[in-house]
């Protein structure tokens, strides 16, 4: 591809000043210019023979202009974010936490020509050229639900405006509403394609707030956590009862709301900066720095609870209702009593069991259970 002026005469300028981005080193020396790549190394060029040049790696030029003008923003979180999304060197810093093999800019090239898939929690990102039969290095971005991974575009809601994203994340797929952004209940048959970067990161930040600016500080050696007893103390009004959460409740309470299963971020706060929860923290790609409003919310009511002191009941149980206690008590916590079929009688979870049990054990709305002698 040949190169406008224009676009010559901005190589020029930054050759003057020195350019090493990607693997293109560019400069102005005493003898004539010099570039460089990973596969050879120009010296003495005159202009004529610098532009040929250039033209000969055009890959490594449109590449480094992409960055340098479409995308900029140097050192900040949505441009490590973009280049995470294509596989390219993380810069500054952050390079150290790489945690996937990095691409050199041919093979992304290559890649970006089929589109180079990535996953955000529940999102699938697709970076690709916006014109694959002559790449420009202008990239776009498309975004959709990991579960839509391969449903056709015709049969998802299109959208293109990132605040649209929402409205998408208000509520699950059965309509109800998500208390918690990262849960992993985000609802699936919607679609953005041909995004910009920076609609991009907009579109994921509606969808996931904050879950870019914390990633990028924490590969920067930067992500400012704040334990439990902290965030605990710093509460006020209806929430001051927090701090009197007892310490083994803490572990209780993460493994209730905090896992993999209930949350997409990686919780990195623990009770205090020199007192570990033993509840693995997960393997989000996203890491979570605070205890969140709902964990907060849920907190006050456990610290509450937790003042009230233990009794010793007697109730009369078969074996059998035991067990299917135990098995409703399960099914509630994992979240599949909607998923318990109605003939399905062996289920503990199942309605009619459960109505069986009220309507046995029960007595004027409660069990029947009477404080135990020995207390
Ligand atoms: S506190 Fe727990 S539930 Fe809340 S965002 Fe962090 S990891 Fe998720």
């Amino acid at each position: 591809m040949g190169l406008e002026d224009e676009t010559f005469e901005t190589l020029r300028t930054a050759a003057a000043a020195g350019v090493e981005f990607d693997g293109l080193r560019l400069e102005r020396a005493d003898g004539g210019y010099v570039l460089e790549t990973p596969i050879e190394t120009r010296t003495g060029l005159d202009p004529d023979e610098f532009r040929t040049a250039l033209e000969a790696v055009d890959e490594y030029v449109t590449n480094w202009r992409y960055w340098r003008e479409t995308v900029g923003s140097e050192g900040q979180a949505s441009r490590a974010f973009l280049r995470w999304c294509e596989r390219a060197p993380l810069e500054g810093s952050a390079a150290e936490s790489q945690q996937t093999e990095p691409l050199s800019v041919p093979e992304r090239y290559d890649a970006l020509r089929n589109g180079v898939d990535r996953t955000w929690g529940q999102l699938r990102i697709t970076a690709r050229f916006l014109d694959v039969d002559e790449p420009d290095g202008v990239r776009v971005y498309d975004l959709w639900h990991v579960e839509d991974a391969d449903t056709p575009l015709s049969e998802l809601e299109v959208y293109d405006e990132p605040r649209e994203a929402r409205e998408i994340s208000t509520a699950d797929d059965d309509g109800r509403y998500r208390p918690l952004k990262t849960a992993p209940t985000l609802a699936s048959g919607w679609a953005f394609t041909g995004l910009s970067g920076s609609e991009l990161v907009d579109a994921v930040d509606f969808f996931y707030p904050a879950t870019i600016a914390n990633w990028h500080r924490e590969r920067e050696g930067d992500l400012d956590v704040d334990h439990w007893v902290d965030a605990a103390k710093r509460q006020s009004g209806i929430y001051d009862v927090v701090d009197e959460l007892p310490r083994e409740a803490l572990e209780w309470l993460t493994e209730a709301c905090c896992v993999d299963s209930q949350c997409l971020r990686r919780r990195e706060w623990e009770y205090s900066a020199d007192d570990e929860i033993d509840v693995d923290g997960g393997d989000g790609a996203f890491p979570c720095r605070e205890p969140c409003s709902l964990v907060i919310a849920a907190a006050r009511k456990w610290a509450i609870l937790e003042s009230e002191s233990e009794t010793t009941y007697e109730l009369e149980l078969t074996t059998s209702e035991l067990n299917q206690l135990e098995e409703l008590i399960d099914a509630v916590a994992d979240g599949r009593v909607d998923g318990v079929r109605e003939a399905d009688v062996n289920d503990g979870a199942n309605r009619y069991r459960a109505r069986y049990l009220r309507a046995k054990r029960f007595e004027d709305g409660s069990l029947n259970a009477i404080e135990s002698d020995d207390q």
